[in-house]
């Protein structure tokens, strides 16, 4: 782990050493979908999929096998980004359909669906004293959105969550932008999940190198998983924080110039 800022750029500093580093390997794709593919937007249900990058995306699946993965539920994502031919993973993993008919659904995590109802409707009557507090529930997990919250009354809202999880010890509380999540407490995540498509897609040996992009603390599970055996892309967004990825893209503009890149060397045009 290092500091974000100190991770050198894959489109300028390191660009001819990651080119050498994946040449001659069958690359595989992982990318998280909100902040990677898609632009952080302040209602997240206006996150589309930009055209420029649905057209980059298209011609990156014709040559590489494609996994968007996120924190999504996996309907919402399917709806999102549109696409035939990859794999979708949503809900951090807990629920996987593949091009070819593959689907995954965490068991562990759907036996504690009551339990998460029931946080949900503590969480409910919790944060109704709280304006700007918002629950979003989505299959595997419940989102408290604070991004609208007074600022000095984030600790508040954070308290509220504590409380609710202290009654149910086998759920826990995850973080993202300005977002708490309760979700199962099971060590299910997006790097768990990664390998369970290469897996399925039979990308398990030496000269497979699995390649995952992503903004989130969740994509940190995915850069850890990764460390000797594949590679770790990190986009910079407005929070610094220590991270495994082995290298760094600045926003969503620059992923979809990396990936351009890619499908210019699988094309052999790339300069
Ligand atoms: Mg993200």
């Amino acid at each position: 782990m290092r500091p974000m800022r100190e991770v050198p750029s894959a489109l300028l500093a390191r660009r001819e050493e990651l080119l050498r580093r994946i040449a001659g390997r069958q690359v595989a794709l992982f990318l998280d979908y909100d902040g990677t593919l898609s632009p952080i937007v302040p209602n997240p249900e206006d996150a589309r999929l930009p055209e420029a990058m649905r057209t980059t995306l298209v011609a990156l699946a014709r040559h590489y096998p494609v996994a968007i993965v996120s924190g999504r539920d996996l309907p919402v994502l399917k709806g999102f980004v549109g696409l035939e031919g990859v794999f979708y993973a949503g809900s951090h993993g807990f629920e996987i359909e593949g091009p070819g008919g593959q689907t995954f659904e965490m068991e562990d995590g759907r036996a504690l669906l009551p339990e998460l109802d029931a946080a949900e409707r503590e969480l409910t009557s919790g944060l109704a004293a709280i304006p700007g507090a918002r629950l979003e529930r989505k299959r595997f997990s419940v989102a408290v959105h604070w991004r609208h919250v007074d600022v000095g009354r984030g600790p508040e809202v954070e308290r509220v969550v504590d409380a609710v999880l202290a009654r149910h010890p086998r759920l826990r509380k995850s973080g993202g932008k300005k977002v708490f999540e309760v979700q199962p407490d099971i060590d299910w995540h997006k790097g768990r999940a990664m390998q369970w498509m290469l897996r399925a897609l039979r990308l398990e040996g030496e000269g497979v190198l699995p390649v995952f992009l992503g903004d989130d603390l969740t994509d940190e599970d995915a850069f850890k998983e990764l460390e000797g055996r594949g590679l770790g892309l990190v986009v910079r967004g407005e929070v610094e924080r220590p991270t495994a990825a082995d290298y760094a893209l600045a926003d969503v503009e620059e992923v979809r110039q990396f990936l351009e890149l890619l499908i210019a060397r699988a094309e052999g045009t790339a300069r």
